[in-house]
């Protein structure tokens, strides 16, 4: 039995984890990961790098390679990949689960305002604050390039190219986060705005309390949707019994031959 895992998360890396812990030794998973980050954190069970050519290219993958379920388990903000593998499990009949963190709810005390894309979080930016603190990925700050009269502290995994904003101080690297840690990068840096993707998990949220205590602004890019049809589920275990009701014995996913 072959389980494909579309990866690059934490809850990519768990799923992984339960499934190698699980009592399924005929199982065989697949982590696929991009090949963004330099020296990723690399999961159990056989790992691939590198895209598949479209949704074309991943149908074709999941036919060669005989892959009974797969999950797509990237980031809530990787609408491409998330995309082709709705569509290559159209084509191909192979049954696919979205594994997605729940987003962040603003609490009392919260300032935040919501954006549906970095181009209108920039757009909001100048009249919110002067220095800002961008955790938005190295991969969009081109929306924030035009931005002259902004200072930025960005975050990031690995080193930002450009385009990218002329005035900004770049901080490499890695949550989780600490409460006490983003408090005192705000207030190090007089930071007096903060923009992040809605990317949820407990990882990455301590900026979003530091921000509350000191009454800051947040703006929020809220995340694309799933695709329509394919099923979703907030957590490894709920995958891995997904994955299981799939292929207990005499039971056997719907697949479709080329
Ligand atoms: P994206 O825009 O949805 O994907 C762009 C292309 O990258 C896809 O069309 C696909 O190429 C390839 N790709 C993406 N994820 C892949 C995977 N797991 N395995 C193989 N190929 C993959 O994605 P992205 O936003 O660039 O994110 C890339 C990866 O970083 C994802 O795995 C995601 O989980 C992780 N990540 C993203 C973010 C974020 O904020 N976007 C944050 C943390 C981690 P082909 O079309 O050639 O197959």
């Amino acid at each position: 039995m072959h389980v494909l895992i579309l990866g690059g998360t934490t809850e990519a890396r768990r799923l992984a984890e339960n499934l190698a812990a699980g009592t399924r030794p005929d199982l065989r998973v697949t982590n696929s990961l991009a090949g963004r980050v330099g020296a990723p954190r690399l999961p159990p069970g056989e790992v691939r790098v590198g895209g598949f050519g479209g949704a074309e290219g991943l149908a074709r993958w999941l036919r060669e390679h005989r892959v009974d379920v797969f999950v797509d388990a990237t980031h809530p903000f990787a609408g491409t990949v998330s995309f082709n593998a709705a569509r290559a499990a159209a084509v191909t009949g192979v049954p696919l689960l979205a594994l997605r963190r729940p987003g962040w709810a603003p609490v009392e005390g919260d300032v935040w305002h919501e954006t549906g894309s970095l181009e209108e979080a920039a757009g909001l930016l100048p009249s919110l604050g002067r220095r800002v603190f961008l955790t938005t990925g190295r991969l969009g700050l081109a929306a924030f390039a035009a931005l002259e009269d902004l200072w930025f502290l960005v975050r990031s995994v690995d080193p930002p190219g450009a385009p990218a904003p002329a005035r900004m101080e770049v901080l490499l690297d890695r949550g989780p986060f600490t409460l006490q840690g983003e408090r005192e990068l705000l207030l190090r840096h007089a930071i007096d705005v903060v923009v992040t993707k809605d990317s949820g998990g407990r990882a990455t949220a301590p900026k979003l309390t530091a921000a509350r205590e000191a009454g800051l602004p947040v703006v929020v890019v809220r995340r694309p949707p799933v695709p329509a049809g394919v099923p979703v589920v907030t957590d490894p275990g709920a995958a891995v019994d997904w994955i299981t009701e799939r292929l207990r014995p005499g039971t056997s996913p719907a697949r479709t031959e080329p």
